[in-house]
């Protein structure tokens, strides 16, 4: 989309917006503040002034658009289907075209287009993660010894380990299926946070491929998937990453693509469209968009779940907001988790609710997405279960940040960790004979 398509697109949407406010009992950034400016017909009103110059774009109006999670909740329920997701990351690139980035975030996005830079960067970080942050117990990630608020890493903030071995060296390029019949080939877009801070979560979906005879390839070129800068209205950067994923993407040989964090499936399989415009690449894109699936569809299509074993575990689920209303997903993982013998599953109070994560909404508005992550960690509690899984490392930062801040014994474990957990008990139990 050009720029005179982009306005034909947001004019389309706002003028779709009938003032209703059906979005006011849905979202939770307006739940929490009961400011009628943080609700999406505020925001579609916004960008309906500024479009007619009736208001100018200061640093002002940039923050209004700021507060918002992208969760998509406004426009599931909008009975006129505005894609208030979309204006709002419009109304947020035209603000960055006029009064630019925060130092941090151009500091950030400038350092994700230099690939192997970036990677320095974060290794060596891990290296040297014990001078800032101290190490809690448990395996629950670490808090920073000293006050980092321009981060949104005040002195509480619990953030995962980042590790001096990142999955992507870990692991080889290509990795062979553990059955002699291969089915095929799978990609797998690793994505930054499990590449650096959940390594685990990766090794899991690769375990998970193998055993069920598919082979596995990384491709080495990947990069961030381009979502934090997208989203934040760097549309530049989110073109340049987007861009890089594509060629990397299609040197490869695969039968399907597999993504195993919420963010970067959705980006891969429908923002890139509205992030590529008018690139020469979009038609690529189109032909790539279709082979991706996140791990818990994959596993429910192409994979043995009577090879599942025993696993006698007492878990709940959270949505999160780029799975369930992002590509779409949210019966896949709870079929999975329910057929797992042994394990006990119950569904909590609004699992599909935003916990209040929503990239670096989390960082600049710390005290605030806690409150909303509040309302998710009683849900979850309410429940009773002992593990609370998930399928994106940022609610899974988030989520765990708030249970340890209030010492609750609940882990959160990747819907990928528990599958293989599942399945490795069924190799224990013999049920991979023929494998
Ligand atoms: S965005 Fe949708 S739900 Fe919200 S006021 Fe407009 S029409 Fe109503
Ligand atoms: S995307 Fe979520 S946080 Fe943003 S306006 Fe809509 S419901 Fe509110």
């Amino acid at each position: 989309m050009n720029n005179q398509g982009r306005r034909r697109f947001i004019e389309q949407e706002i003028v779709k917006c009938s003032r209703c406010g059906t979005c006011r009992s849905i979202c939770p950034v307006f739940l929490a503040e009961n400011n009628e400016n943080t609700t999406a017909r505020s925001k579609n009103r916004l960008m309906e002034a500024v479009l007619e110059d009736d208001i100018e774009l200061t640093p002002g109006v940039q923050k209004r658009f700021e507060k918002c999670l992208l969760c998509k909740a406004c426009k599931a329920h909008c009975g006129s289907g505005v894609a208030t997701d979309k204006v709002i990351m419009e109304g947020r690139a035209a603000a960055v075209e006029r009064n630019g980035l925060s130092p941090m975030k151009k500091l950030a996005f400038t350092g994700l287009r230099y690939r192997k830079l970036f990677d320095l960067g974060l290794r060596t970080g891990a290296l040297f993660q014990s001078l800032i942050f101290k190490k809690l117990p448990e395996g629950r990630g670490r808090v920073p010894r000293i006050l980092l608020p321009g981060a949104g890493l005040n002195q509480r903030r619990i953030i995962p380990d980042m590790t001096a071995n990142p999955l992507r060296v870990r692991l080889p390029k290509f990795i062979k299926a553990r059955t002699a019949a291969g089915k095929g080939r799978v990609l797998f877009f690793t994505g930054c946070m499990l590449n650096y801070m959940y390594p685990e979560s990766g090794e899991a979906v690769v375990g998970i491929l193998t055993e069920n005879g598919w082979d596995v390839v990384i491709p080495e070129k990947q990069c961030c998937c381009g979502t934090p800068a997208f989203t934040s209205g760097d549309v530049e950067t989110g073109r340049f990453l987007a861009e890089q994923n594509i060629k990397a993407i299609r040197a490869e040989d695969y039968d399907h693509i597999v993504t195993a964090c919420a963010s970067c499936g959705a980006a891969l399989k429908y923002e890139y469209e509205h992030v590529l415009g008018d690139s020469p690449l979009l038609k690529t894109w189109q032909g790539i968009s279709t082979h991706v699936f996140d791990i818990s569809q994959f596993v429910l299509r192409h994979c043995d779940l009577t090879k599942l074993g025993n696993l006698p575990i007492r878990v709940t689920y959270h949505d999160p907001c780029h799975l369930v209303r992002g590509m779409n997903v949210s019966a896949e993982p709870r079929e999975i988790l329910k057929a797992i013998p042994g394990l006990e599953f119950m569904e909590m109070k609004d699992a599909s609710r935003c916990c209040g994560a929503g990239g670096s909404f989390s960082a600049v508005y710390y005290e605030l997405s806690r409150k909303i992550n509040d309302k998710k960690l009683d849900n979850i509690e309410d429940t009773g279960m002992d593990y609370l899984v998930t399928g994106c490392s940022s609610c899974r930062m988030h989520i765990t940040d708030g249970l340890t801040q209030r010492k609750s014994a609940v882990e959160v474990l990747h819907t990928a960790e528990v599958i293989q957990m599942a399945y490795e008990a069924g190799r224990k139990e013999g049920k991979h004979v023929n494998s």
